[in-house]
């Protein structure tokens, strides 16, 4: 999800595994099907058959039938597939518990994700089963990580809860203890001088990794002992990288070991980053607003308004935003209008459109020429206009505010705005 259109997609995902989460069976009779990459088309083929083969002794009759069909239509197709996509493959399909009792409809849902998937996974149950995608959804961001101590130092970049070992090297420094005959100060000058040719080499490689990496969050090191500490002190790292050092963490490993005790450690405390980060962005919009700078507006038309004479500079949305923009024409006089309406609400909208009159003539005759969901219609205003989007999750505090006190839609402006 490191696209231009990074809050967007990362949106259209998510409410896609919300629709997901939502279908239900009337059995165990839902099938999920995780294919990593590199894996042979022709090998899950092979697995899924043999699944088949076993559903034929469940029980219930309607299930068993079901079961058989959805791995039937998984396998139409996986078949389309000459093979897996770079991320891997998702496929979910089964009979969906309808309002009526025994009525159902097969779906069939295929997703290639957005950043690898290593799981591969054949699962029947009630629900389909999201939880890797949701994963992947909380991990789009990068970060470094460093462990080191005397002997040996690894370089790591972390996504999500994938640690790639880049690269490892090691010191060359020789140990605390002097061989003997070796006067003690000289050895000491010898380790320092070691020990400071290590930190530079560190330092050069830290350049080399973790510069280029695309919208880096940041870098965290790690290690047994004080020798993480003297390098982030000393004076090794690109000023660049240096602002990007979050945390500095203690860890029983070196090497790949440490890294992953660096990634345990560092989950909630890379969570709260983000947090930290929404909060930031909900109180500069609470600053303009509080100090009456007519800098900042919220609503939905305001700031459809807003967007519309290009003069957002942050939108601000809240992820709890559920809501649709509804374009509507009238056959009569050619009216044309928009209203905004609730998700929940869109089904019994349209029923009532019917007996809507229209706003200018008074006629019965509306159509339904378009409906969007609200977040994406915003952000794809916001791209017109050249402003920056933030999805603010309601996770804290000030996203709560967000979402209750202002709607979930707010924006920093450019330029006061007469009214
Ligand atoms: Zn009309």
């Amino acid at each position: 999800m490191s696209d231009e259109n990074a809050p967007l997609s990362r949106f259209r995902f998510q409410r896609m595994l919300e629709m997901l989460e939502k279908k239900e069976g009337r059995g165990t009779e839902l099938i999920s099907v995780y294919v990593p990459p590199g894996k042979r088309i022709s090998e899950a083929m092979g697995d899924l058959r043999s699944e088949w083969g076993t559903a034929g002794n469940i029980k219930s009759k309607t299930t068993r039938k079901n079961v058989q069909d959805a791995l039937t239509k998984v396998m139409e197709r996986l078949k389309l597939f000459k093979e897996v996509p770079e991320t891997g493959l998702v496929i979910f399909a089964g009979t969906i518990a309808g309002n009526q009792l025994g009525v159902g409809d097969m779906e069939t849902f295929v997703i290639v994700p957005p950043e690898p998937i290593s799981t591969y996974y054949y699962r029947c149950e009630h629900r389909f089963m999201l939880e890797p995608l949701y994963e992947l959804l909380r991990a789009e961001e990068s970060y470094g990580i460093l462990v080191v101590d005397s002997k040996e130092a690894t370089f790591a970049t972390l996504k999500g809860r994938r640690a790639d070992i880049v690269r490892e090297i090691t010191s060359g420094v020789p140990g605390k203890h002097r061989a003997g005959g070796q006067s003690s100060r000289r050895f000491e000058r010898l380790r320092e001088m070691h020990l400071n040719e290590y930190f530079n080499r560190i330092g050069r490689y830290m350049t080399e990794i973790f510069l280029g990496v695309p919208d880096l969050k940041g870098i965290i090191v790690g290690g047994p002992g004080p020798t993480k500490e003297d390098f982030v002190k000393g004076n090794y790292l690109h000023y660049e990288l240096k602002d990007k050092v979050l945390t500095v963490v203690d860890t029983a490993y070196t090497g790949v070991e440490g890294v992953k005790e660096v990634v345990d450690r560092s989950r909630d405390f890379l969570k709260s980053v983000r947090y930290y980060e929404e909060r930031e962005i909900v109180q500069g919009f609470l600053r303009h607003i509080g100090h009456d700078t007519g800098l900042a507006t919220y609503g939905e038309r305001e700031v459809i308004q807003a967007l519309k004479s290009i003069n957002v500079r942050v939108l601000l949305l809240s992820e709890g935003v559920r809501r649709a923009l509804v374009r509507l024409r009238c056959k009569g006089c050619g009216n044309e209008e928009t209203r905004i309406v609730d998700l929940d609400g869109l089904e019994a909208f349209e029923e009532n459109l019917g007996a809507m009159r229209c706003r200018e003539c008074g006629n019965e005759v509306y159509e339904l020429t378009d409906k969007e969901d609200l977040i994406e219609a915003l952000v794809n205003m916001a791209e017109e206009a050249d402003a920056d989007v933030e999805m603010i999750s309601a996770h804290t505090e000030e996203g709560e505010m967000l979402l209750k006190s202002f709607g979930g839609v707010a924006a920093v402006l450019r330029y006061r705005q007469f009214q």
